[in-house]
């Protein structure tokens, strides 16, 4: 391609310019015209999440002006407005980083083939993952159903992950584009997720940079058993820069590689860290193979699991009000901040699916539409996973139980009083079962049950017994 050409790239989940093989492509054949474009071909059940949206104007801000003010931002069709831009500015070349939700895939094979049936040279590549999921097989060409194998014999012993490219130059197209050009989205219209955001997180390319490197030089040190307790500051944080790739995997990868390299006592806990960037790949992996893991059961024994409708339950789940503090800590963490430590996601999810035995997708639904790192693939494996339906998925019949979990992974109840600021002064030794303290403790500690704090929604001792002769069921 002559170097005098204009090129388009088409940012979609790679808000970023370091490492950016597709933007690379574009800027070193001529000149660039960078534009994101917020679709309306995704199915309803998947359309972008209320946190998810605000995340995205702020990352599409940060980017804007790491782009000098070039950024181009568009609504509607991909095909009309990549079509319209190339006749208007002679485009023979768009770039873009491949994705994998599965309309995605599809609607992005058609659009390369209709681009290039207008003598348009359609380029995409991996900017989202160490290993494309193609890649990744079994020796017999099939896909890995479980994760061990998956990372051991699909990553490990596979070639390394590309090194990281640096930013490139770019030399743009034309002039800035009006200020309000992301105005035009629409996308912030929820204030609360606007005011969480900002008193939580900062957003963009170069603050994920610096989160990666406070992580590399402090969390990551306690992180293979420090990971597990929602109070300590040991996981990395990292998800929805990741899931929006502000950052991307392979230079997480390559920066905590570095570091062992440095650091050899690190080992147990970088290579911790890096198994967990393997079970993204994984999830990546069962997304790409198993298009249906956003709707079905992967097992499809679930398919006749007696879930129950019950709208209550469900609300008093989604507005930690359930009663019971660990699972309450967690939801209202979840709403407060659009993050939730994945301690606390495995075990609302399993106090959702196994002793509310309400349907794995209401669960999906709630984070997709409230986590800022909403992610087509690891949540959908995520809630697979937990409601024992996935693959490789923990056993139906291991139930967390929401008070020995607390007990074990919020010793000192500190987590609990962070969110519940009701249970701020019940003791430790009832402050993950209220209901069993003796009632001058809760007098003394200002809790009236059903009154400032709910009872239990359920008993969990017989929701758990409920929920094995349900599971007990399938197998007739
Ligand atoms: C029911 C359920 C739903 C989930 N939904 C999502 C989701 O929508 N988006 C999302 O990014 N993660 C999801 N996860 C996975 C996990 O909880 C989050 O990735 C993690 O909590 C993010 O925090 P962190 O970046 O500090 O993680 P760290 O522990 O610092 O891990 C670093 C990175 O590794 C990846 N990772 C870590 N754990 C997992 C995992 N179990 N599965 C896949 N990737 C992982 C993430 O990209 C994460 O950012 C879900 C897990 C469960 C059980």
């Amino acid at each position: 391609m002559a170097p005098d050409q204009t090129s388009i790239h088409w940012f979609r989940q790679d808000l970023r310019t370091a490492d950016n093989p597709a933007l690379m492509s574009a800027a070193s054949s001529g000149r660039v015209i960078p534009v994101y474009i917020s679709e309306d071909l995704t199915p309803d059940e998947f359309k972008i999440g209320s946190a998810s949206k605000v995340w995205l104007h702020h990352s599409l801000d940060s980017l804007n002006n790491t782009l000098d003010g070039h950024l181009r931002c568009f609504r509607g069709n991909p095909e009309t407005i990549l079509e319209k831009l190339c006749k208007k500015y002679h485009v023979k070349h768009i770039t873009w980083n491949r994705a994998y939700d599965p309309w995605r895939i599809e609607q992005d094979t058609k659009l390369k083939a209709k681009l290039h049936s207008y003598g348009i040279k359609v380029q995409s590549f991996n900017g989202n993952l160490l290993w494309e999921p193609w890649e990744t097989l079994k020796a017999d060409g099939s896909p890995y159903r479980v994760f061990t194998p998956f990372y051991k014999n699909g990553c490990l012993n596979a070639n390394a992950p590309r090194t990281p490219l640096s930013p490139p130059e770019i030399c743009f197209h034309d002039q800035k584009v009006e200020p309000n050009n992301l105005d035009n989205l629409g996308l912030l219209d929820n204030k609360s997720w606007e005011d969480d955001l900002k008193s939580e997180w900062s957003v963009g390319e170069d603050e994920a940079s610096a989160k990666l490197k406070q992580f590399l030089s402090e969390g990551i040190n306690s992180y293979k058993d420090g990971r597990n307790f929602p109070a300590q500051q040991s996981v990395s944080g990292l998800s929805p820069h990741l899931h929006w790739g502000e950052i991307s995997i392979n230079t997480v990868w390559h920066a905590t590689k570095e570091q062992l390299k440095q650091r050899p006592e690190l080992s147990e806990n970088a290579n911790h860290f890096l198994s967990e960037l393997g079970w993204r790949e994984f999830s990546y992996s069962l997304l790409y193979h198993f298009p249906s893991l956003p709707t079905k059961n992967l097992n499809p024994r679930f398919e006749k699991f007696p879930w129950v409708k019950d709208q209550v339950g469900l609300r008093a789940w989604k507005s930690g009000r359930t009663g019971v503090p660990i699972v309450d800590a967690g939801m209202r963490q979840l709403w407060k901040t659009g993050y939730m430590h994945n301690r606390l996601r495995m075990i609302v999810g399993s106090f959702l699916v196994k002793n509310l035995r309400i349907h794995w997708h209401h669960g999906q639904a709630w984070f997709w539409d409230t986590l800022f790192d909403a992610d087509l693939a690891n949540n959908s494996a995520g809630w697979q996973w937990i409601a024992g339906c996935g693959a490789d998925a923990a056993p139906y019949f291991r139930i967390f139980n929401p008070v020995t979990q607390g007990l074990k992974f919020d010793p000192d109840g500190s987590f609990i009083r962070q969110y519940v600021p009701e249970l701020e002064k019940v003791p430790v030794k009832y402050i993950f079962d209220p209901w069993n303290a003796p009632q001058d403790v809760l007098a003394t500690s200002g809790v009236v049950l059903g009154e400032n704090y709910p009872h239990p929604i359920v008993d969990l001792k017989v929701s758990r017994e409920k929920a094995l002769e349900a599971f007990a069921t399938l197998k007739a």
